[in-house]
């Protein structure tokens, strides 16, 4: 069974997704069609509620069946019994369809007596204090249920639903109209199935504040993005999702480590020495650098938990990633690879990211570098001005070429280290940093960026794949092999942003100094010391809170570039009109 509370494989509706269509056609489509799931304390509670209740695996007896039970083990509870007391047979769990109705149900619990049958739908929380005391979709969920029932031979004039945190029971009569509008949503959710294109946000409903995809779904994000005016003041759009994220990625840079599974927590061991334990919830992403393994048994359970796990080489080159089965629709990926031959698309992307990247590095040159190449910030306004106009990807990556001469021209001048040990650092002038160079670099600097850029193309290849895309087959970077060539073209506008901006902190703070690299005639390379010191720097930044550019909200840069991911994806999928890089002010 799977988190969304169904294991079934057919093209019966599940009667629970009936309940989702009927809170929102968009959450349908998320969790029905899209596959997407995200939990939150409400959808946890709930499937513990459902679990306790699901535990055993029943089959009704016949109508003209009935004998007597009293093993409910809510009735020795206080509160109300969650079955009627004239309906005394009781069987949980019970699995029905009907090819007739095209749904499929797994009903918590049915009473049944003399014939007739009452389903018993469990719910989290307290009864809902309104007139009905319960919502629709909660009762269509339920009526559906008795439609079943009723195929299946029974009576079935009410249902009950039993809410766990005030253990109330409020009787649901299936009336004439709650029928027909039952039927009329199995008929519009069965169609949605077929679906490929999201259904529009809900405007601006409460409903958005409790529901667990809501930061999957953007709502007010998408409204934004979709029709500016909608929204009547940016500080409108409201953050449904977590500032910042709780778990952080873990880095193992102990060659040698060997990474197993002790309870819920990861073991970091070397031989027989024990070198740390980390409870899994507080491990985003598992980093191994060079010569560390991973039992097959730790490799399993962090598929089964959905943590990435990221291999680089010794020199910490990304060279690999291995996750588990996260998304299982494959529309977005048809429609990536469908714009990445629509040269239209193509275009409008590329010039989305140039401008981005351009922009943040001017912006970067204009408040670090000392004294403040003017000149350059002029010419590099210029370029900036050609891209909306630019013709093709081409004329684009001239444009870009001619940014970023300027910005690396001027990149020493950002550097000024105000402490002692980065002054020596720069007093030995083993840094002189002139241009952007790679494979491998020539000098601290170009050690340090190539570094970094390595770190974000792991960021933006685990964003990305989270949100079903395929890294490998970029719109603007022609797909090469061994190249994430989507995770590049992410990647653009944060390189100032993340990359740049670490590494002038690093050296401007001495974090970095002259005893972090090692310098030879085949380049130069940050030493162990020099990585886990330019690690911390960049994950500071990553965890850093800003204002979002766009949305006006607060969240980490880390959140930012999920966005980032998230509005790509839904840009290939017409949700959102364009593709807006973020740049800053
Ligand atoms: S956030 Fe709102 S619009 Fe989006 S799926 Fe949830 S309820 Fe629907």
């Amino acid at each position: 069974m799977n988190k969304r509370g169904d294991n079934f494989q057919s093209d019966l509706l599940p009667v629970r997704m009936l309940n989702e269509y009927a809170y929102c056609p968009r959450l349908f489509h998320l969790m029905y069609v899209q596959d997407r799931w995200a939990d939150n304390l409400l959808t946890v509670d709930g499937r513990n509620v459902h679990n306790r209740v699901d535990n055993f695996d029943h089959v009704l007896p016949d109508p003209d069946e009935t004998s007597p039970q009293t093993d409910d083990e809510e009735s020795s509870q206080q509160g109300q019994n969650p079955c009627p007391d004239e309906f005394p047979v009781i069987t949980r769990s019970v699995l029905l369809s009907s090819e007739t109705l095209g749904i499929i149900a797994k009903l918590d619990l049915v009473s049944t007596a003399d014939g007739q049958a009452v389903p018993v739908e469990t719910k989290r929380g307290k009864v809902p204090d309104n007139s009905q005391q319960s919502w629709e979709p909660e009762r269509v969920q339920l009526m559906a249920q008795g439609l079943l029932l009723r195929e299946h031979g029974y009576q079935c004039d009410h249902g009950v639903l039993y809410f766990v945190g005030s253990r109330t029971r409020v009787d649901i009569p299936f009336t004439a109209e709650l029928e027909a509008r039952t039927r009329q949503l199995i008929q519009l959710a069965r169609q949605a199935a077929n679906e490929t294109k999201l259904p529009p946000p809900l405007d601006d409903s409460p409903k958005c504040n409790n529901c667990s995809l809501a930061g999957i779904c953007l709502p007010d994000e998408t409204r934004t993005l979709t029709n500016p005016s909608q929204i009547k003041n940016i500080t409108d759009v409201r953050r449904l999702f977590p500032i910042r994220d709780d778990a952080l990625p873990l880095y193992i840079q102990e060659q040698g480590a060997i990474i197993g599974k002790s309870g819920k927590s990861l073991l970091i061991r070397k031989g027989q020495e024990k070198i740390g334990t980390i409870a899994l919830k507080d491990v985003s992403q598992l980093v191994l650098c060079g010569n560390v393994s991973i039992t097959a048994q730790t490799l399993k359970w962090l598929c089964q938990e959905g943590i990435p796990i990221i291999h680089y080489t010794t020199g910490h080159w990304f060279c690999g990633l291995t996750t588990g089965i996260t998304i299982r629709n494959a529309f977005v990926r048809a429609q990536q690879f469908r714009a990445a031959q629509n040269p239209a698309k193509r275009l409008a992307l590329a010039k989305a990211i140039v401008a981005g990247k351009g922009t943040n590095q001017r912006t970067l040159l204009r408040r670090n570098a000392t004294p403040t190449p003017k000149r350059d910030l002029d010419k590099m306004t210029n370029l900036l001005a050609k891209i909306p106009s630019a013709r093709s990807c081409k004329h684009l990556l001239g444009l870009e070429g001619n940014l970023a001469a300027r910005y690396y021209a001027n990149f020493a001048a950002m550097l000024s280290p105000r402490n002692s040990n980065a002054a020596a650092f720069l007093q030995t002038n083993k840094w002189d940093f002139t241009s952007r160079n790679r494979r491998p670099p020539k000098d601290p600097i170009n050690a340090l960026l190539s570094f970094g850029y390595a770190l974000l193309v792991k960021e933006c290849t685990v964003a990305l794949l989270a949100e079903g895309l395929d890294p490998w087959w970029g719109l603007y970077h022609k797909p090469r092999h061994g190249r994430p060539a989507l995770a590049l073209d992410l990647m653009e506008e944060f390189r100032p942003l993340i990359v740049d901006s670490a590494v002038i902190t690093a050296v401007n703070t001495g974090m970095i100094t002259i005893k972090n690299f090692t310098t030879s005639r085949a380049g130069c390379v940050l030493n162990d010391a020099g990585r886990k010191a330019f690690i911390k720097a960049y994950e500071a930044r990553l965890d850093q809170l800003v204002t979002h550019p766009i949305f006006n909200y607060r969240c980490s840069w880390r959140t930012i570039i999920r966005l980032q991911a998230k509005l790509l994806a839904k840009w290939l999928l017409d949700d959102i009109p364009q593709y807006k890089s973020i740049t800053t002010r």
